[in-house]
């Protein structure tokens, strides 16, 4: 780390002992090992992700900033990057993922798609953004975001570890973070989060029917026409 930047007050050394001595807090020293060594989890969902696996490839070479180790497994992965459309078949293996992976943890919304549908918000099988479902910490707009663009969003993201306190993190606060209910797929995507609304809504129209339409009724109905 430069000088500069670990030591609170650079000044204040002397400059017979700078180089052996610093001034620095737990968080500088804490937050300053962690944004250096953000890897990435390897997976992609549309064209986005040919724009990060160029970001990761030789001319813009994300291991300078320490992230080159896109791992396989999100138990080893600190940053989800969600690259590509985000159709409801995927949220389920997507919530599943984000729940397997160890905090700290963090989520890139990379492209128009991720960060809000994109072209297909209005499609049958697209959410309308990755935020419905799981925290997003950056979103970088773009269809597809530039390979420099992504570059910005992981320095975006470095400077918000910067911002943290090991006070305030919710990784260290008393009680357990829950994980996130898996949506259920069937012939649309539930949010078990919206259960109680969803339930709350069928009431109101069951309630709303008119008698008429009741299934008694309707067998009643039936038995008088074929008379
Ligand atoms: S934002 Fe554009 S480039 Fe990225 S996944 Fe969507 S359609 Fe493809």
């Amino acid at each position: 780390m430069d000088e500069n930047e670990l030591n609170l007050r650079p000044n204040q050394i002397p400059e017979e002992l700078k180089g052996s001595i610093a001034v620095t807090t737990l968080d500088r020293i804490y937050n300053w090992s962690r944004r250096n060594s953000i890897w990435p989890m390897m997976f992609g969902l549309a064209c986005c992700a040919i724009e990060m696996i160029a970001t990761a490839a030789s001319r813009y070479d994300f291991s300078r900033f320490g992230m080159e180790v896109m791992r396989a497994s999100p138990r080893q992965a600190d940053v989800m990057i969600v690259s590509g459309t985000v159709t409801k078949k995927m949220i389920p293996q997507i919530v599943r993922l984000y729940n397997q992976m160890a905090e700290p943890k963090y989520v890139i919304a990379m492209g128009a798609c991720a960060s809000g549908g994109g072209p297909f918000k209005e499609g049958y099988n697209v959410v309308p953004g990755i935020d419905r479902f799981i925290p997003v910490d950056v979103y970088i707009p773009g269809c597809p975001p530039t390979p420099q663009a992504l570059l910005n969003g992981l320095i975006t993201l470095q400077k918000k570890i910067d911002s943290e306190s090991l006070k305030s993190v919710r990784w260290y606060q008393k009680g357990k973070i829950e994980p996130i209910p898996i949506p259920v797929l069937g012939p649309d995507l539930i949010d078990p989060r919206q259960s109680p609304l969803i339930k709350e809504l069928c009431q109101s129209q069951i309630s709303n029917v008119s008698p008429a339409g009741t299934p008694e009724n309707l067998e009643a109905h039936h038995d008088n026409q074929l008379d």
